[in-house]
């Protein structure tokens, strides 16, 4: 189970440990130190600095026990703002959240017919008239975050080549939507935020190493959490569970590789040739259908074969679900984790490692990337 309230993660500053600490529930002066190992001179000195930039709040909780009722640190949630942008297929959301991760305003702008330049602009200008609607001082933005469809160079701030999202392909998103809107700009891939909003918001809160899965129409993306760090790899771009094989002999892919998870279980894969218009209908059809169950038994199967792979590669406690899929995912969890649990080696969570999300991609996973780097960056 999660680690970092024992001990602090590694590589981050004093300040950024001990803020980090305090955003994930509040806590006292002297459980800090014990905590990080610092004396208490030194946590006062880093909280008394958090203080003047406004950060915390005290909190005095009331214990039945005698003595002197304990003061907790907690974070105050309007000290800072960011900005998020969810560049999709279609559309890109733009909105503010703030540092618990609260949406404060958001807008969706139609991508179809547009240049990227001209996406770069309404972006840039919608961000400004938020702020300026919500009255937030313009230093208390920590800057703006994009999540695109993968794959992306993250060190250079481009989107590279993502399938069906022709608009932004070669963009060097960071230095124009920087140069543009006068803020910083963090670049992150989609499947990556995603897992990262998990950590910070959803169901990853309590564990140390987990799998987000997101599968969509368009394909299957992951984002990988290993001992509380989002793993990138040594191209930054982190896993692609969607072209692990399945099939050695398989479809051929677009990767080079044959026999990709994408090819069988996207969901677009999966309905081909079916009378299905989209993942809901057919879900939806469960009940009096056997085509449906069918290809539900199909997805299930493909899917656990990967998810197996996942599990004992990298030990993760937990697989989250994301996306379309998580249209009412009772029947869908209970094929896999039939099929997973008694197939993985290390069984760290029992027998039900596979779980349904409830977050949508939307403004907070673009802006979750400015959260992270502002805790943990
Ligand atoms: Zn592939």
């Amino acid at each position: 189970m999660k680690s970092a309230t024992n001990q602090p993660l590694m590589g981050l500053s004093n300040r950024k440990c001990v803020l980090d600490i305090i955003r994930r529930k509040p806590i006292s002066r002297s459980e800090i130190a014990a905590i990080t190992h610092l004396t208490r001179a030194s946590v006062t000195v880093i909280v008394d600095d958090l203080f003047a930039d406004g950060l915390l709040t005290e909190q005095v909780t009331h214990s039945p026990m005698v003595g002197r009722n304990p003061i907790n640190l907690q974070i105050v949630p309007n000290a800072r703002y960011a900005a998020g942008v969810t560049i999709k297929r279609k559309e890109v959301d733009v909105g503010i959240i703030n540092l618990n991760g609260e949406v404060i305003s958001n807008e969706i702008l139609p991508s179809a017919d547009a240049s990227a330049v001209e996406m770069i602009k309404k972006i840039a200008e919608s961000t400004a008239r938020q702020v300026r609607e919500n009255g937030i001082l313009r230093e208390k933005m920590l800057g703006i975050g994009v999540c695109a469809p993968g794959p992306v160079d993250v060190a250079n701030g481009i989107i590279l080549n993502p399938p069906n999202c022709g608009l932004w392909h070669g963009v060097h998103i960071v230095r124009l939507l920087s140069e543009a809107s006068g803020y910083p700009v963090l670049l992150e891939k989609d499947s990556n935020a995603l897992a990262l909003e998990e950590q910070y918001f959803g169901l990853g809160r309590d564990c140390s190493s987990f799998l987000a899965v997101q599968i969509n129409e368009g394909g299957i993306g992951s984002g990988l959490i290993i001992h509380e760090r989002l793993y990138r790899g040594s191209n930054g771009l982190g896993n692609e569970l969607g072209h692990i094989s399945i099939h050695m002999d398989g479809i051929k892919c677009d990767c080079g590789n044959r026999g990709c998870l994408e090819r069988y279980a996207s969901i677009s894969a999966i309905l081909a040739g079916s009378p299905y218009q989209n993942w809901r209908q057919m879900i939806d059809c469960l009940s009096n259908d056997a085509e449906a169950k069918r290809l539900l038994t199909m997805e299930a199967k493909y899917l656990s074969c990967a998810l197996v792979n996942a599990i004992n590669l990298f030990d993760v406690e937990l697989v989250i679900l994301q996306g379309d899929v998580c249209y009412k995912p009772e029947r869908l969890l209970e094929k896999l984790n039939q099929r997973v649990g008694p197939r993985v080696i290390m069984r760290s969570t029992g027998l039900h490692p596979v779980v349904a999300s409830s977050i949508e991609s939307f403004v907070r996973t673009g802006g979750i990337i400015c959260l992270h780097n502002f805790y943990q960056g």
